[in-house]
């Protein structure tokens, strides 16, 4: 499956908001294709239709669909020097889908930065750096080889060339290659780089307790913001420290505990959502008398690929996909009263499944 590694460097709060996810996980008896290796936690993805169906349906049981978070711990700085265990940090963050970097934006007087002060901006372009290092290695090496062939007018090198020209100039400036756009043919050399800072990246602004009602209130997150605007990247709030404490809560506790705190949504809830539309994930549905259950696909796949998600015997023997929009379903208040009212569609093969479908496959065995 697709994980978001987190990132960042010491004594930001990654090991607290890691805790409060290992905490929030999701039971594993309902997953038992995910193998949890420590450094994975496994977080069920909120959704509020999830509940909405399930009264609707009334099955026996309800399965949220599952995120899956890679702590990425380890030094940082000189990483792309290649010392020691900064290969291995490097090496996990290649395997990740999407960064989660976490920057300290809470003043706390005991607890040590590493730089001598709270500055996340200053802590953003040191983690940055070593992936932009890194990258820029990456391109060098590449020109290395493509270059010759470009003077030779090969086509396809030439192609390339003018892609790793780009993206040299761009890491010489500082700049992250997800800041640039390329044309769809351009995107598959660049993809075939393996680049790091082409990922999509999260900010994950840590405050203080004091600022969890109004995060905006703290001139660190306002510079982050500011920051991740130029960088293409996203943000997000929270307060690791209360995540732990949330995480601990049953769902009735959780919610008077955020109208205390005056939110609507817990930091750790943003972080999951956030990361999964950063990945371009979606949710479909299936709902019967048994089971209401949500499943992650990617924008853009079709509904036999979407069957096979299930079982792989759904996509093999795919006939159709009986659909029926969320909002559809719940305005027509059952599935029977949708399906009188023609909202029940027969797709086929080529039906692009949508954010929150609830379909019923038919196939062959
Ligand atoms: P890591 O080195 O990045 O994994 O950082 P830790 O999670 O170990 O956190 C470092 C210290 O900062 C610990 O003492 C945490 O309790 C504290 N800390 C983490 N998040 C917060 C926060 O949101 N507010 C405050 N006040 N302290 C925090």
């Amino acid at each position: 499956g697709l994980t978001a590694g987190i990132v960042g460097l010491p004594n930001v709060g990654k090991s607290t908001l890691f805790n409060a996810i290992t905490k929030a996980g999701a039971e594993s008896a309902n997953y038992p294709f995910c193998t949890i290796e420590p450094n994975v936690g496994i977080v069920e993805v909120p959704d509020e239709r999830l509940k909405t169906l399930t009264g609707l349906v009334k099955p026996k049981r309800t399965v949220p669909t599952v995120f899956e978070f890679t702590d990425i711990a380890g030094i940082v700085k000189g990483a792309s020097k290649g010392e020691g265990l900064g290969n291995k940090f490097l090496s996990h963050i290649r395997q990740v889908d999407a960064i989660c970097q976490v920057v300290r934006c809470f003043a706390d007087e005991n607890i040590t930065h590493v730089a001598g002060k709270v500055d996340p901006l200053a802590d953003i372009e040191t983690i940055n750096l070593e992936l932009i290092l890194a990258d820029l290695e990456t391109v060098d090496k590449r020109i290395d080889r493509v270059g010759k062939m470009a003077k030779q007018k090969d086509k396809d090198a030439m192609f390339e060339y003018e892609i790793l020209a780009r993206l040299k100039e761009t890491f010489e400036a500082g700049k992250a290659a997800r800041t640039l756009s390329f044309t769809e043919e351009e995107m598959k050399v660049v993809k075939q780089l393996h680049l790091l800072t082409i990922k999509p990246m999260l900010y994950v602004a840590n405050v203080g307790e004091e600022d969890v009602a109004n995060p905006d209130d703290n001139p660190f997150v306002q510079q982050v913001r500011e920051f991740a605007r130029n960088d293409h990247a996203e943000v997000i709030v929270v307060c690791a420290k209360v995540e732990e404490e949330i995480a601990q809560l049953d769902d009735e506790e959780k919610e008077l505990f955020l109208q205390e705190l005056g939110i609507e949504q817990s930091g750790l809830d943003q972080l999951i959502r956030a990361a999964y539309s950063l990945l371009g994930l979606a949710t479909f549905f299936t709902a019967g008398e048994q089971e209401v259950r949500a499943w992650t696909f990617r924008k853009g796949m079709k509904a036999p690929q979407c069957a096979g998600i299930i079982h792989s015997d759904f996509e093999r023997g795919f006939i159709r996909a009986e659909t029926v929009s969320y909002d559809d379903l719940v305005a027509a208040g059952s599935m029977a009263a949708a399906r009188e009212a023609g909202k029940v569609r027969l797709e086929g093969k080529d039906y692009e499944v949508q954010d929150g479908d609830i379909i019923y496959f038919r196939f062959n065995v």
